[in-house]
């Protein structure tokens, strides 16, 4: 399909959709941006002085017409004019298929219901210890349209794929790809159907080939019973931190391990691996494997993994305060995440969660919230949910109405050796503008707290 010579929509002028319609426009494409809501002022400028053709508050007919549709993450596919061209059987994009088509380069793509970010960027870490040329896009920072055409054959082009851009994948092909764990979450963008939810995220490997490789977590069930549905036709490599694997690494008395070819060979002391918790061990095994299939040499690997510091939001300790040590976890925007930074820190934990509820069963943390917490306060729209679900098993249960207020109730409930930690399980629409913008002002609030006599 020659993208020049036809019509196309780009559906959503959110960050994606605005660099696919730059990138469609550079490349001689008839574009149209249609965007159901409204495109702000500084952007419908910009537009116009690139010549991109665009409408907001709604999709015209021409938009409907068009010969193919790209369309950004944020959009399901049950919106009237997604469905339109799902039904007449042309052909619709996902903006990370478009941009592939344009990247010379050879493509890493992670996904997983936790640790995109994490380990994406940990990647980027890793390709610039090795001082190889990179670029880290997709989910993450850059769109990856915006930098695809930028990546020559000698580059890497590392990128955070979530479901949805996966949705509308066709010839989207990784050298190397990575399912880090499947758990529920965005269920009710898949009919709250788990299974469409692990069929979407396995798709990453369907254009892969012999020469592939697809580094996985050996321990997820998920993954493991659709392998066993579908194999895959490329390399399989694995990483787990309780058992040997066969081909990958895993945990050797508290020694990361190579195995490839019947041979065990150490690569580093779990010890050394700069950030905490169990879970982010796994990301640094996924980390390892990830850059070894990219021929990265394990003096890089061990470096980058031993001195990463981490990304904002993320289980990010703020301050100690009088013996209190605050961590902002402001992207823990589903129950596992907060079962693995609860299990990360040692109690007594006072934890501030709650937000916009996203159909979430709280009562699968009911014994680590026993085990490690001493006090729960709930913000947001879930409150009542937590209240059903959470307060039973909890010493101690507040509420509050704003940051500020669970902060200053969260340093009174701690003491010296505590932690507080921020650690949603929601999303954060109903009092934030979007995660960071929570973490920032949990931050705020906490930076503002004065010591108590
Ligand atoms: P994503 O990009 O997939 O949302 P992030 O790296 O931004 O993942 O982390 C999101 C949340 O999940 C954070 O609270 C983080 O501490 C937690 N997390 C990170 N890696 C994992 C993992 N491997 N398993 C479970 N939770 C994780």
């Amino acid at each position: 399909m020659q993208l020049h010579e036809k019509n196309i929509v780009v559906i959503g002028a959110a960050r994606s959709g605005l660099a696919a319609a730059k990138l469609l426009k550079r490349n001689g494409a008839h574009v149209l941006l249609s965007e159901f809501g409204e495109i702000n002022d500084v952007t419908q400028q910009e537009l116009r002085e690139l010549g991109i053709r665009f409408e907001h508050h709604g999709h015209s007919n021409t938009a409907y017409q068009a010969d193919v549709a790209v369309v950004s993450p944020g959009i399901p596919d049950e919106a009237p004019i997604v469905a339109s061209y799902l039904q007449s059987k042309k052909p619709v994009l996902s903006e990370i298929e478009l941009a592939s088509r344009f990247c010379t380069a050879p493509m890493i793509a992670v996904t997983g219901s936790n640790g995109k970010t994490t380990v994406a960027s940990w990647l980027g870490h890793v390709w610039s210890s090795a001082g190889h040329p990179h670029h880290v896009a997709g989910n993450i920072g850059t769109a990856f349209s915006d930098i695809a055409e930028n990546c020559s054959a000698d580059h890497w082009a590392i990128l955070e794929v979530s479901s949805f851009q996966l949705d509308h994948i066709n010839r989207f092909h990784p050298r190397v790809s990575s399912i880090l764990n499947i758990t529920p979450d965005h269920l009710d963008r898949y009919q709250n159907q788990f299974n469409r939810y692990v069929a979407s995220k396995m798709r990453i490997i369907s254009n892969q080939t012999r020469n592939d490789i697809f580094v996985y977590w050996n321990d997820d069930v998920h993954i493991k019973a659709s392998l066993k549905q579908h194999p895959a036709s490329c390399t399989s490599w694995t990483f787990s931190a309780s058992t040997p694997v066969n081909r990958g690494i895993f945990l050797d008395n508290d020694t990361l391990t190579w195995s490839f070819d019947n041979l065990h060979t150490p690569l580093m002391a779990a010890s050394e691996i700069s950030l905490p918790g169990s879970h982010n061990l796994l990301n640094a095994m996924a980390t390892a494997l990830i850059a070894r299939a990219g021929g990265i040499p394990d003096v890089a690997i061990r470096t980058a993994l031993s001195n990463f510091r981490g990304v904002e939001h993320r289980l990010e300790l703020v301050r100690e305060l009088q013996g209190v040590r605050y961590y902002n976890d402001s992207k823990a925007t589903n129950v596992d995440a907060v079962w693995h930074a609860l299990q990360s820190l040692p109690s007594p934990i006072v934890l501030i969660m709650g937000g916009q509820d996203k159909g979430n069963d709280y009562s699968k943390l009911a014994d680590v919230l026993r085990e490690k917490t001493c006090a729960v306060i709930a913000i947001g729209k879930a409150i009542p949910m937590l209240m059903d679900q959470v307060k039973p098993h909890v010493s101690a249960f507040q509420t509050a109405e704003t940051m500020q207020e669970a902060v200053h109730k969260a340093q009174s409930l701690s003491i010296g050796g505590a932690s507080v930690l921020l650690s949603p399980a929601c999303a954060s629409f109903d009092m934030f503008r979007n995660y960071e913008h929570r973490g920032l002002e949990f931050k705020s609030a906490v930076m503002a707290l004065e010591a108590q006599s």
